[in-house]
């Protein structure tokens, strides 16, 4: 990654939509079913909060100079994330007026990547509804489709507690290239147990995985995401496993699970970018290389600014990190009395701004450069990057050159990075720079 390139990061757009047809058994995001009423009023909000970021020009004499001067300093969006939850719930005109108002807001530049999760089993019951929502997404601006597949297995789709079968997929995802949707990601779950009780096999485990893999590798798609499952408390997955009805695979084999899948995908086309994020590799001139990669994700990686709107939506402005409430209620009435949702601000110090360019970065398979990590801090001018780098972390230079001995971390000239090995201990790497 060159200087400059990080010197032009734009800031990208995170929209949460929290409604869903039902709570999937594994699901702690932070999503609910809701009558069309609530999801009507909700949209009226968030139109209004992304509104509070309206730069006003004054009503002077010199009114004409003002508006020029607050179209100038408008914040330059180049990505907008429709995530949730399940945003394909909405009416088309919903994502639209969001959209709209987005562009009224902010300087939204001509090659904006619009991203609208999709699942399948969301979009309607037949094919020709189908056809028609993807259609006026695509007329929203929606250029981006990111379908939660999760598994080409439908008795690990019924496990997981999705709404769609196997088909479904198959049938949405061709249903969106007739329409001309040229770039589209789908998410997996690995290393969701193949039994609910103890008789499944490692073979088995790792077949069942490796099958969904090479099932969606089959449609090319432009981009994957595969994600270890997670129980997480509060889950119906997790009270199953601790009344033994689940059997969760062990961190060895999903170890396992994890490089086999990595090895097909990158035999097969696909550059890994990140520890869960791959990328079609594009055809043509060099460059076209990141075009496939998800622009809105990348930004977490690199410390770029994003702003998240919606309950519970975070965001990382002008040094601070924030989050909005999670109550529905108090969302819409601070909204609705002309104030930020805000219910946590938190400003980065020097050391949370290196330390979280290092960790996130680590995630990223190029690993951070010297110079992405020390441009925090304020006299990095003292010396070269690489011993600017090395100066601050001093204190843990001997343990990462330890990592670096065992062949789970590289280090070199222009920065550090995990090796494939350093990835099933990201986080006790990760943590030593924190
Ligand atoms: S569709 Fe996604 S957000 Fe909704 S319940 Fe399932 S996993 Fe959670």
């Amino acid at each position: 990654m060159t200087e400059s390139s990080f010197q032009e990061r734009k800031t990208g757009i995170y929209i949460h939509i929290p409604f869903c047809v039902q709570k999937c058994n594994y699901c702690a995001f932070l999503s609910f079913p809701a009558s069309e009423e609530t999801r009507t009023k909700y949209i009226e909000s968030l139109i209004q909060e992304i509104s509070l970021y309206n730069i006003k020009p004054e009503k002077t004499e010199h009114y004409k100079a003002e508006k020029n001067k607050a179209e100038q300093i408008k914040t330059e969006v180049d990505s907008i994330y429709f995530g949730g939850g399940t945003p394909a719930l909405l009416e088309p005109e919903q994502i639209e007026k969001i959209v709209y108002k987005i562009k009224k807001v902010f300087a939204v530049t001509g090659d904006v990547e619009i991203t609208l999760e999709a699942n399948p089993g969301a979009l309607g019951g037949d094919e020709e509804e189908i056809f028609n929502k993807l259609s006026e997404f695509g007329k929203a601006g929606v250029n981006r489709l990111s379908f939660g597949v999760q598994s080409m297995n439908d008795d690990k789709l019924h496990l997981l507690g999705r709404v769609h079968s196997a088909s479904d997929v198959v049938r949405d995802f061709e249903i969106a290239r007739d329409i001309g949707f040229d770039n589209i990601s789908l998410d997996i779950i690995l290393s969701v147990p193949t039994e609910t009780r103890d008789n499944s096999t490692e073979a088995d485990n790792l077949k069942s995985s490796i099958d969904d893999v090479k099932k969606i590798i089959e449609l090319k798609p432009e981009h994957i995401s595969c994600y270890s499952l997670q129980l997480e408390e509060g889950t119906v997955f997790y009270d199953m496993a601790e009344g033994g009805l689940l059997k969760e695979i062990p961190d060895a084999e999903d170890r396992n699970i994890y490089h086999a899948v990595c090895d097909l995908l990158k035999n097969s086309d696909y550059e890994q970018y990140e520890i869960s994020n791959f990328a079609l590799k594009a055809d043509g001139e060099t460059e076209n290389k990141y075009n496939y990669r998800s622009r809105h994700n990348s930004k977490y990686w690199d410390m770029s600014e994003y702003i998240g709107f919606g309950l519970g939506a975070s965001g990382f402005l002008k040094g601070k990190r924030y989050r909005n409430t999670t109550s529905l209620e108090e969302y819409c009435r601070l909204v609705r009395e002309g104030k930020k949702p805000i219910e946590d601000v938190y400003i980065n110090n020097e050391h949370d701004f290196i330390s979280e360019a290092v960790f996130t970065g680590l995630r990223r398979i190029e690993g951070i450069s010297y110079r992405e990590a020390v441009r925090f801090l304020k006299n990095e001018n003292f010396g070269n990057d690489e011993s600017v780098f090395w100066g601050y972390y001093s204190n843990v230079r001997k343990e990462a050159e330890e990592f670096e001995k065992n062949g789970y971390l590289e280090i070199d000239r222009k920065g550090i990075r995990l090796t494939e090995t350093g990835i099933d201990i990201s986080n006790r790497i990760m943590a030593l720079f924190v």
